[in-house]
């Protein structure tokens, strides 16, 4: 039984129709038959699964129900579940299984979710296609010759797979929202500091968010005010209030949208999407909305931003996997210093090496000022000219990526023509603001389109109602 929003699922749990354990077992089968073809699950957990569901089907036999009781869901492999293994799809934590669990992994596990098993991703969350997993890539469940994005891309196929209602991702340059696009569904990247970040394996900690992955955007609501809120073990999470955000029942009157001119004359945006956008816009202008066009003067910095930024914190989060505490240890090294080397030649992939030297080359004293130190500057300038926009307008909207979900092994060669894949989802998490990809029809190749809004700092009721209305 598939249920696209949480109220119909409690509504036919209410009603007896169903129960979660019935929905746990459910899910774990089609997760196990269909998973050797996709791929898409590093490990099913099938006996906490099981409990979990039977207790939270105790507790609701007593009259206390809960906002995500019955949810299935997988958690990218990034995020720690006290007695799982997590691996972030990386051979260096090889065998290691947490004795703790991440505050996002908690809260759902508390408001009622069933977690179903951890799912493949980019190795370290570094990647746009999923193919920089330790455990292979991962298929799209749309079409199995092209990636499902990346770098939470065996959470989006789970959801569109249809083996589990609802997934938790991270994104730091898109990850949640690109791989939403390219399977079709709902992903969205709360505002930095909305979501505890306390048991999310870093990769770059100023822009890595937890979010969710569903086939609604009131269950991205739900999902997202269940993670939301002060967090005692992350002092970057925000003590501010938590907004109602399910209630996005009727239509927001007007709103006002604004797009870049400079995303549309692209040269890498496909014309079809160029024109699927543009329809969209007509049609929100004819609805009585306000769309309006605005300059991004330095759109092809972004990127490069982005690259330089995250480069430098992965090689100060990445310091700490040296083959000792634990995870994988290289055999037979002699001294301290081989150690460290071989372990971590061996067991970090190429992308996680390639980022760590670049981000150790950005950082070095001599070159601090010419790359990190400039990138921050710009970092802040995009950063103020983006407020400046959301001061002018409710919402930013462009199409999420620049083309549909391409075929794996494509874009393997050059790694610079994988980065330019993140043009459009960089600049939210530049700027820590909230955004969402939401589904925008079908190409001709048949394969899904997504539109992408963001909105101001903290303003997530304002984005999931525009995301519902847009959608419905
Ligand atoms: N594709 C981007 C990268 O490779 C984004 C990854 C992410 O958001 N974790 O860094």
């Amino acid at each position: 039984m598939t249920f696209d929003r949480i109220e119909d699922l409690h509504r036919a749990l209410d009603s007896g129709q169903t129960t979660c354990a019935a929905l746990a077992e459910d899910s774990l089968r089609r997760a196990a038959a269909e998973n050797p073809h996709l791929n898409a699950l590093a490990e099913i957990f099938n006996d906490s699964a099981r409990a979990h569901a039977a207790a939270v089907d105790e507790r609701r036999a007593r009259g206390d129900r809960r906002a995500l009781d019955g949810v299935t869901l997988v958690i990218k492999d990034n995020m720690v579940y006290a007695g799982h293994a997590a691996g972030a799809s990386s051979k260096i934590l090889t065998g290691f299984v947490s004795p703790y669990s991440a505050t996002a992994v908690q809260r759902v596990l508390d408001a009622g979710a069933v977690i179903i098993g951890r799912a493949n991703s980019d190795e370290f969350a570094m990647g746009s296609s999923n193919e920089t997993s330790a455990y292979g890539p991962v298929r799209n469940p749309l079409d199995p010759s092209r990636t499902p994005g990346g770098s939470s891309g065996g959470s989006a196929a789970a959801v569109a797979a249809g083996w589990v209602h609802a997934a938790l991702g991270s994104d730091t340059g898109g990850s949640i929202r690109q791989p939403a696009s390219f399977c079709g569904i709902f992903g969205a990247k709360p505002t930095y500091g909305r979501v505890s970040r306390y048991g999310l394996i870093a990769y770059a900690s100023s822009f890595d968010q937890i979010g969710p992955f569903a086939r609604s955007a009131s269950d991205l609501a739900r999902i997202t005010e269940v993670l939301a809120g002060a967090d005692e073990f992350d002092s970057t999470c925000s003590d501010r209030s938590v907004p109602s955000m399910t209630d996005s029942g009727q239509d927001p009157a007007t709103l006002r949208f604004g797009y870049y001119q400079e995303v549309l004359d692209n040269p890498a945006l496909d014309p079809e999407l160029r024109a699927a956008f543009m329809a969209k816009m007509d049609a929100l202008r004819t609805a009585g909305h306000h769309v309006e066009a605005l300059r991004f003067d330095n759109l092809d910095a972004l990127v490069p931003i982005y690259y330089i930024l995250t480069t430098a914190e992965a090689s100060a989060n990445l310091a700490r996997f040296d083959g000792v505490r634990y995870g994988y240890r290289a055999e037979g090294a002699k001294t301290l210093e081989e150690l460290y080397r071989r372990s971590r030649s061996e067991g970090f992939g190429t992308e996680v090496q390639r980022r760590i030297l670049l981000g150790t080359f950005v950082l070095r004293s001599g070159f601090f000022d010419a790359y990190y130190g400039k990138a921050q500057k710009a970092r802040r300038a995009v950063q103020d000219a983006t407020n400046a926009d959301l001061a002018k307008v409710d919402l930013l909207i462009s199409p999420t990526t620049p083309h549909t979900a391409f075929e794996l092994g494509r874009e393997t060669s050059d790694p610079t023509v994988m980065y330019l894949e993140d043009v459009f989802t960089v600049q939210a998490p530049i700027a820590g603001l909230p955004a969402l990809s939401l589904p925008m029809g079908l190409h001709s190749n048949g394969l899904p389109m997504g539109l992408h809004l963001t909105a101001k700092a903290f303003d997530e009721p304002t984005l999931f109602r525009a995301a519902e209305y847009l959608s419905s």
